[in-house]
């Protein structure tokens, strides 16, 4: 019986992983993930991610942001491919 649980321990992981790649709770995700690991995998496959790379310091930043909270570098306005998508899922009302 221990070995299942020590593994469904790790599996819980991945999702939290991707979640926190995509700026939620790692912590949270991981406690989700434990108690519905098929749904919390899916679910976090399927999250979109409301924040960008900052070019300069690589933080996390929200996709709205126009000043980098972390090293204060000015994004220019320009619109990628990418944030243009995330914007266009959110503002459907994709969670
Ligand atoms: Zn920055």
């Amino acid at each position: 019986m221990i070995p299942v649980i020590l593994v469904l321990l790790f599996l819980g992981l991945i999702p939290a992983y991707i979640a926190q790649t995509k700026g939620r709770s790692f912590g949270a995700w991981y406690v989700y993930g434990l108690f519905l690991l098929p749904i919390t995998l899916i679910h976090s496959l399927l999250l979109s991610s409301n924040d960008r790379k900052c070019p300069q310091c690589a933080e996390l930043v929200k996709i709205d942001a126009k000043i980098c909270k972390h090293c204060g570098n000015k994004f220019e306005e320009q619109s990628s491919p990418e944030v243009d998508a995330v914007k266009r899922n959110r503002d459907k009302g994709g969670w």
